[in-house]
């Protein structure tokens, strides 16, 4: 038996965005949050995050969520707090295959209150100067999208939350329960006692899940970006966001000047979970070899910076948010696989309303 260091309604496991976003829900409606984390605030995938934010789901493959997502970012928040989204527009690029989903796509933004665009290669590389894009390729434009800077993200939830949050730094090592349910978790540093559990710890999850008998298929998946410095013949560049669904391509500007952060999904899996701010010789080959295709500055322009991450799947799944029936008052809200941060309002929110109902 462990000394209890902290007791609260609700514990969540997790400082990333999703365990923030869904804290903040959480004391919102008047409950306590314990709020358990080895690393402190934003250190895992989240603060590697590039933050691009956008409506559109071509896949499908989260509802509304990513809409909901850019609608509360768009509001700064549920209070006006949070930092504003840096509106340089979201494109989406597709093949003459990939039309029927991208009209699909464009009907779903619509019908969730965005405002989206489709384009042709020609209106593409004439609007935006340093893109170029094969004959026959389509746009979905998204004005009002773009990203933000995710650190001050997970800064202004957190003040959000006010003190019903409370932070403490430790390793969660298995979830505690009782006849009625789960009633805690255990950590290094002592026991947190809460009447319902959110695991939101990426692949941490999985352990402390299996420690009550439920299983969780997650894996790691290497995400990564390096930063180009284009020519400065200009002073600024009017690159929107870009995600090249032919490609797996994504790039958007960097804070200032004619810096672009790019990236290239990998389906490099199990990598340690760690975060490093450096990229390899050999990433940023590979990148670059993609990404100057969209963007033919890219070419030559010298290498200065990148990220190499992590993020958590569901092997063989997506994502999702589940209230599991034994043992009740536990929820996971995991296997973001490189979209996290977009969604995290809604899943925040979802996973707050699931939570409301076993500890309120
Ligand atoms: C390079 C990169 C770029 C990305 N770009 C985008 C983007 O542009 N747009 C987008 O939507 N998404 C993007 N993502 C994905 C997004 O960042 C993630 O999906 C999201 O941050 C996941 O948040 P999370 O809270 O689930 O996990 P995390 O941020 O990983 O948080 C989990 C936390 O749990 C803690 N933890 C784990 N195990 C334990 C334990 N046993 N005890 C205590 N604490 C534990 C960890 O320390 C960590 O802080 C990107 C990801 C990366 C890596």
């Amino acid at each position: 038996m462990t000394a209890v260091i902290a007791g609260a309604d609700v514990a969540v496991v997790g400082c990333g965005i999703i365990g923030l976003a869904a804290a903040e829900r959480l004391t919102a409606r008047g409950l306590s949050v314990v709020a358990v984390d080895e690393s402190g605030v934003a250190a895992g995938s989240t603060g590697a995050s590039g933050g691009l934010v956008r409506a559109l789901d071509l896949a499908g493959r989260h509802g509304s969520w990513a809409a909901q997502g850019l609608d509360r970012y768009l509001r700064q928040g549920w209070h006006g707090t949070w930092p504003a989204v840096r509106e340089h527009g979201s494109l989406t690029l597709v093949d003459a295959d990939g039309l029927p989903d991208a009209l699909a796509g464009v009907a779903a933004v619509r019908a969730a209150g965005q405002d989206a665009q489709l384009l042709s290669a020609q209106e593409i590389s004439a609007r935006f100067t340093d893109l170029s894009v094969p004959e026959g390729f389509i746009g979905v434009y998204e004005p009002r999208a773009g990203w933000l800077p995710v650190a001050e993200v997970a800064t202004a939830m957190r003040r959000d939350a006010g003190p019903a949050l409370q932070l403490v730094r430790a390793k969660a090592t298995g979830v505690l329960t009782s006849a009625a349910g789960v009633c805690g978790v255990r950590t290094t540093e002592g026991t947190v006692r809460a009447r319902a559990v959110l695991l939101a710890a990426g692949v941490g999850s999985a352990p402390l899940a299996a420690s009550v008998g439920v299983r969780l298929a997650l894996c790691t998946r290497s995400v990564s970006y390096c930063l180009f410095q284009l020519d400065q013949d200009s002073g600024s560049t009017d690159l929107p966001t870009v995600a090249d669904a032919t490609t797996g391509a994504w790039l958007r500007r960097w804070n200032r000047g004619r810096t672009v952060l790019a990236g290239v999904v990998s389906q490099e899996t199990d990598v340690p979970a760690t975060v490093r701010g450096r990229v390899s010789a050999d990433e940023q080959r590979r990148v670059r070899e993609v990404v100057r295709h969209r963007c033919p500055g890219l070419a030559d322009a010298p290498a200065v910076g990148g990220v190499a991450a992590y993020d958590a799947m569901v092997v063989g799944g997506q994502g999702a948010v589940t209230d599991w029936p034994s043992p009740g008052g536990l929820v996971t809200a995991v296997g973001w696989n490189g979209n996290g941060f977009k969604l995290a309002p809604a899943v925040g929110e979802l996973a707050a309303d699931r939570l409301y109902e076993m500890a309120g």
